[in-house]
């Protein structure tokens, strides 16, 4: 990999100082070198020429003075002279040569005729007064021991300074080699790095051409770093704007005018050359200086979030939806109202608040479990999404129930219209884990800005709308009116009043009989539950269990009445008019764990044969959780209670349960009886349910016999039981001991009163 400039700065500075550091000890040589010698020439020679010229001036002073003594004959007796110097000066005739000359400049004597070796060095000193000299003395002296010696210093400089370059060359060079070894280290551990980092690393220089990519930028990039050396960084590394698609500017550029450290914000994206992938980066972008400050390159280091982003999305998304069905949640409606309200109140038009809450969900919940609860929730939410056009918000609030914002209508019909839409969507049949489940919901609506202006009366508005929905027959849509709010307040001081009606007191069991149409006589009762309130009187089941559910206070209740109806039942058997009590339990009070250790107990504690109890549950129960049921089924026949099967035919056709439990009765709801005269559909149904019990061996009970003539065709097809109005209507015990009394049994009664 072509990666050498990596370290460029590094190496270019390490030249350099290579180099000085060469010169420098040249420089240092040279001078050990040529200093030495040139000062002892200068010193040596400097020496001889003071001793030549302290020699001519004291052999002057002697010739003058020789002059003075013999005025005539010094210049002319040459022997006279040849005495002075000889006993005067005592020197190496070898070495020196001292010559006296007349004042015209003859030469008078010369001490030495030998040849002196050159190069030689000569003094010259005028005799006596230097105006009038009568002569002069010169001394010459070979100088070719000071060369000599100089020669020898300069040889001895020579190997020094030869030694000392040596040295300084030896200790630069493993110098360099340990910064180049150093450097080198540095390189490959700086490439390992590169190379293994999870961010891509792009150099640059200073000219913004690409110089080395990492293998993670390579990637990204769509380049290896071969084809995008020298091409500039725009071509290279390709950003655009998240939002606007704009090309962004490249942090490099900014960071080599800056000179220093550039971040970019995360919105930028990375496209990629060649597949145009797009990668969402974060990326920083620092200058390379060289150690007199100026950029020489810079490198980039990014990173791809798009992972992270994408879960930020995802986390943002959770945050304003809803997990299991994916709608808005409350909050997310909470701002789309505020929106659709808004653009309302500008352009004139009305936006409609829809809640909506499915009928008695909660029972599908507890009897079918939680996976089948959970997929009907997102089947009804699809289905609600259909219902309303791309620009409203459906949205979950928790639970069953649902909300709907639709803005810029201009029409109250509309909503009215969209609200029956969703009704229809909903009341046709889900199918759930191969079983056909139906449901109802109600609606309520409230409007901007005919019933509220602001957010938290529109939802409490709508709110109350719905619960009026839920009270006038559930299965319709109802608009805010302003009596809802006196209905409100009401519910909440029935709630209230609930809370405390079984410490109160308050409930009450009566009892409805059923008549065995083979012997003719009665053979067991019903119990059934009224509340007796001291502000709103008598009070019917349907007005207050669904309540009790709600809140979880049917458990005590279903206590009470089960406990009540045992003690009944205890003393119809201990009067001898033994009655078989059946009690209705819910749903909810199934899925509670230890129902049967207490009806057990509280058998026990009556000391009533279990045989005299029978428990009364809806087809719903027994769907699903079979695993549940199975041990419920086993601890009810274990303890000796027998189990009848409520209301059948309004829920579920699947059948299979039948076969699968221990069913003692089944109870054929009111509505096909009601119907049997007029609907052969009806009449069908109950024929068929007769046959079907009788084939598993079941006790057949059609409810809601209000007519002679209903009861006649019912016994005309093999039903065993009837229990209806035209028998008796539900009374309490003391009103149904007498009614008992008046009863004459008979086995082809007509029953006409
Ligand atoms: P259910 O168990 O199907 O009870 C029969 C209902 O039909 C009773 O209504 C009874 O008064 C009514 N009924 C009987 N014969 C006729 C008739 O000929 N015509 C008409 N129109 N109605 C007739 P009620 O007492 O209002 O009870 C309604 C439901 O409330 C019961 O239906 C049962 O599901 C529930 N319920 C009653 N008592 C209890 C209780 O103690 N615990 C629980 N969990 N639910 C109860
Ligand atoms: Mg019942
Ligand atoms: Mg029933």
């Amino acid at each position: 990999m072509n990666n050498e400039n990596w370290l460029g700065a590094k190496q270019l500075s390490l030249a350099t100082s290579l180099r000085l550091l060469s010169t420098a000890s040249l420089v240092i040589c040279g001078v050990v070198f040529v200093l030495p010698p040139a000062l002892y020439f200068e010193w040596a020679m400097d020496v001889d020429a003071r001793t030549l010229r302290t020699e001519a001036l004291l052999n002057a002073q002697s010739v003058l003075a020789l002059s003075t003594q013999q005025p005539d004959s010094w210049s002319t007796d040459l022997s006279l002279l040849q005495e002075l110097f000889s006993s005067e000066n005592d020197v190496d005739d070898d070495e020196e040569r001292r010559s006296v000359f007349s004042a015209s400049g003859q030469l008078l004597l010369e001490q030495s005729a030998q040849e002196l070796d050159a190069p030689r060095l000569t003094e010259l000193v005028l005799i006596g007064d230097p105006e009038s000299p009568i002569g002069s003395v010169a001394v010459t002296r070979s100088v070719r021991h000071v060369w000599l010696e100089s020669a020898s210093v300069a040889v001895g400089s020579l190997v020094f300074s030869g030694l000392l370059l040596w040295f300084m060359r030896g200790v630069l060079l493993s110098a360099l080699r340990q910064a180049i070894e150093k450097l080198q280290e540095e390189k490959e551990r700086a490439l390992i790095t590169l190379r293994s980092i999870g961010d891509a690393v792009i150099t640059t220089d200073s000219e913004m051409r690409v110089q080395y990519l990492n293998p993670v930028a390579e990637s990204l990039t769509g380049w290896t770093t071969e084809e995008a050396q020298g091409l500039l960084m725009d071509e290279v590394f390709f950003i655009v704007q998240e939002e606007s698609r704009a090309p962004a500017v490249n942090p490099i550029k900014e960071c080599l005018q800056s000179l220093q450290i550039v971040e970019m914000e995360n919105h930028t994206v990375l496209v990629r050359r060649g597949d145009g992938q797009e990668f969402h980066i974060e990326d920083s972008a620092a200058p390379i200086l060289h150690s007199d400050g100026r950029a020489i390159g810079a490198v980039m280091v990014f990173h791809d979030v798009t992972e992270r982003k994408a879960s930020q999305q995802q986390l943002k998304h959770t945050a304003f939806h809803d997990t299991l069905t994916g709608l808005p949640n409350r909050q997310l409606f909470r701002n789309r109202i505020l929106t659709a309200t808004e653009a309302s109140r500008a352009d004139g038009t009305i936006t409609a608040v829809l809640f909506l809450d499915l009928d008695r969900f909660k029972g599908i919940n507890d009897s079918l479990g939680h996976s089948v609860g959970d997929e009907l929730l997102i089947l009804v939410a699809k289905r609600l999404r259909q219902c309303v056009r791309e620009s409203d918000t459906v949205a979950r609030m928790g639970g069953d129930e649902f909300t709907a914002v639709l803005g810029g209508i201009h029409s109250v019909d509309n909503v009215r219209l969209i609200g029956e839409k969703m009704l229809a969507s909903l009341a046709n049949p889900f199918h759930i884990e191969g079983q056909h489940l139906r449901i109802s919901t109600s609606i309520g609506v409230s409007l901007f800005p005919q019933d509220a202006d602001n957010l938290e009366d529109l939802l409490k508005l709508a709110d109350s709308a719905m619960y009026q929905a839920k009270d006038s027959g559930r299965n319709n849509v109802q608009f805010y009116t302003p009596d809802l709010n006196t209905r409100a307040t009401e519910k909440l001081q029935l709630e209230y009043a609930l809370h405390t009606a079984l410490e109160n007191n308050e409930y009450a069991l009566v009892y409805q009989p059923k008549l065995d149409l083979t012997t003719g006589k009665i053979l067991g009762v019903e119990a059934l539950l009224r509340w007796v309130s001291p502000e709103r009187g008598i009070v019917m089941p349907g007005d207050f269990i669904d309540r009790l559910e709600e809140t979880g206070r049917i458990v005590q209740v279903g206590l009470w009445v089960l406990k009540t109806a045992i003690q009944q039942a205890k003393h119809w058997l201990d009067a001898g008019c033994p009655k078989v009590v059946s009690v209705n339990v819910s749903a909810y009070q199934l899925r509670q764990s230890g129902l049967v250790a207490d009806i057990a107990g509280m058998l026990d504690a009556a000391s009533l044969p279990a045989k005299w109890l029978q428990i009364e549950l809806t087809e719903s129960l027994l769907m699903n959780d079979a695993d549940r049921s199975d041990f419920l089924f086993a601890d009810l026949l274990g303890i000796g209670v027998g189990i009848a099967l409520d209301d059948f035919g309004t829920g579920y056709s699947s059948l299979g349960y039948l076969r699968k439990f221990p069913i003692q009765e089944l109870k054929i709801d009111r509505s096909f009886v009601t119907d049997i005269d007029s609907s052969e559909t009806a009449e069908r149904v109950v024929k068929t349910v007769v046959e079907l019990g009788q084939a598993l061996n079941m006790y057949v009970t059609a409810e809601g016999v209000e007519t002679a003539e209903q009861l006649l065709r019912l016994r005309a097809m093999g039903c065993d039981a009837v229990q209806g109005f035209h028998l008796a209507r539900p009374m309490d015990s003391e009103a149904l001991d007498v009614w008992l009394t008046e009863f004459q049994p008979s086995a082809d009664i007509s029953f006409e009163i």
